[in-house]
């Protein structure tokens, strides 16, 4: 058997930065962040990501609405991460 593998599967996979604030990992498009950030954004701003992705050169408001919905996910797990900070750091009492 000699089977060619389909156009797109030989296409390189363009990688970009995980969009969370300071995180070097580096994922593929068209994923926004790494599973351990994408984890932290709330499932309904993660549909909204989604769904106006889709939609981008269909719909003339969609690269804005995406671009937005993108940012809130952003601000929303730096939040996340903000809070946990404050937790671990109430948690941990000074040495003297
Ligand atoms: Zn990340």
């Amino acid at each position: 058997m000699n089977k060619t593998p389909p156009a797109a599967s030989r296409r390189p996979v363009q990688t970009y930065a995980c969009a969370a604030n300071g995180c070097q990992h580096v994922i593929e498009a068209p994923m926004l962040m790494c599973v351990e950030h994408w984890r932290l954004v709330p499932a309904a701003l993660k549909r909204e990501v989604w769904a106006w992705w889709r939609l981008v050169g269909r719909r003339p408001e969609a690269r804005e609405r995406h671009r937005a919905a993108v940012q809130a996910a952003i601000d929303a797990v730096h939040q996340k991460q903000l809070a946990r900070k404050a937790r671990s750091d109430a948690a941990t009492r000074p040495l003297f």
